[in-house]
């Protein structure tokens, strides 16, 4: 019997969302408060109990439900919530999980903003954090206490690309009974971390899911439980910290996610044309989809191999001074912009450790192996990328003249 491979864009493509009178596209609900014909149902909705029925815009809303229903069709979840930013869907996951006294094993190699949460931010409940080197597994599984909740990562971590072993890592956080929580911001189609083993796959949706640089939002793809669980009036910490995505938002996104399949492949197609042009020219890079890349092996046996192996790039400048030189030129050629973010239809570049990693302190990042002159690329959807590159080439040519 020959199994029908997981597609994600065919199953957002299988959705039939469209509006009441017969739009196309779904109608965007402009309400935070819905009305009821019985006061049953109202109380029933507070419960949870009242299938397709809305209570309040914070707890759900129309528009919500069918982002988070394409979502949760791409990741092959139960179910899914979207938030107002990324921090936001990944905050939500660590408060819902962890009470004072717990906690976490995460990636030392994470998003900035992500490491300063853990960091400095939960002590303030007495939740502690190892960090620790994802890719090393005995270290994971050594770090994990009686009171550890859950183990963190990114499917591909932010800003140095490693991979994590999603499902070995799944298979000790089953052994310990905890959970495997994963940020799929740079590989969304790329990965399906929760059909690897993931229990809980978050998103920064302000990127490569929008794709338009025009907007802040996240999204948790979880089981049933756990949307019912964050949503709970009484105690769930979406509920109550409010963190709920505008629906206007929210339908701009739907809009967009139907483009993701297309646009993953081409970023993925510039990435990897990039990656071998640097290699041409002896540039020292960073590109998983290169077989240089130490998980090299380890990403094609989890990737979905259609949508290639993404669109970011990191190459090593030495100094955050020729960094800034770099970048500065490539600007004015109009390479790209001179920016933090990824996932635009427009090259962006930044020096990691001075922009979305600064939050993470020097001997951190040298620890973790972090040049300070790195330069992650986030390559756009550029047509005529070899273009690109020979603006790039002309850029580098002048730092060494
Ligand atoms: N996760 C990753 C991997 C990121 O790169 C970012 C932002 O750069 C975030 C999460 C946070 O997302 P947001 O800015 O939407 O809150």
């Amino acid at each position: 019997m020959s199994m029908k491979k997981f597609d994600p864009a065919s199953n957002i493509q299988g959705l039939k969302q469209f509006g009441e009178f017969g739009g196309v596209n779904p109608s965007i609900t402009d309400s935070s408060t819905f009305t009821f014909m019985t006061a049953r149902t109202m109380l029933d909705t507070f419960h949870g109990d009242a299938e397709g029925c809305f209570l309040y815009a914070r707890h759900w809303n129309p528009s919500n439900k069918y982002l988070a229903d394409a979502l949760a069709a791409m990741e092959g979840t139960e179910s899914a919530w979207v938030t107002g930013s990324g921090m936001a869907a990944i905050t939500t996951v660590f408060l819902q999980f962890c009470n004072t006294g717990d906690h976490i094993v995460s990636s030392i190699t994470t998003y900035g903003g992500t490491y300063a949460f853990l960091k400095n931010y939960l002590p303030k409940f007495n939740i502690d954090v190892t960090f620790v080197d994802i890719t090393d597994l005995d270290a994971v599984e050594k770090a994990i206490r009686p009171n550890t909740k859950m183990v963190y990562t990114e499917t591909m971590t932010n800003p140095l690309l490693q991979i994590s072993d999603i499902p070995a890592l799944s298979g000790i956080t089953k052994r310990h009974n905890i959970q495997l929580v994963v940020d799929n911001t740079f590989t969304p189609m790329i990965f399906a971390p929760f059909l690897l083993g993931a229990d809980i796959v978050v998103y920064s949706m302000t990127k490569y899911i929008n794709g338009k640089n025009d907007t802040i939002a996240g999204a948790i793809c979880a089981s049933n439980k756990f949307v019912l669980d964050i949503t709970d009036v009484n105690d769930g910490t979406a509920m109550l910290l409010g963190p709920a995505l505008d629906p206007l938002r929210s339908s701009s996104i739907l809009k967009n996610i139907h483009t993701l399949h297309i646009r993953m492949k081409q970023h993925s197609k510039n990435g990897m044309h990039l990656a071998k042009r640097f290699r041409d020219i002896g540039l020292k890079y960073i590109y998983p989809g290169m077989p240089d890349h130490p998980q090299y092996e380890l990403m094609k046996s989890m990737m979905n191999e259609e949508y290639g192996f993404g669109g970011m790039i990191a190459i090593d400048m030495e100094t955050p001074e020729r960094a800034a030189t770099l970048m500065e030129s490539m600007q004015l050629k109009n390479v790209g912009y001179h920016a933090v973010s990824l996932g635009y239809f427009k090259t962006l570049f930044s020096n990691s450790s001075k922009s979305t990693s600064s939050e993470v302190p020097k001997n951190v990042q040298h620890k973790m192996g972090m040049s300070p002159g790195l330069v992650r690329f986030s390559v756009g959807l550029d047509n005529d990328i070899e273009e690109t590159f020979q603006l790039i080439k002309e850029s580098v040519k002048e730092l060494k003249a």
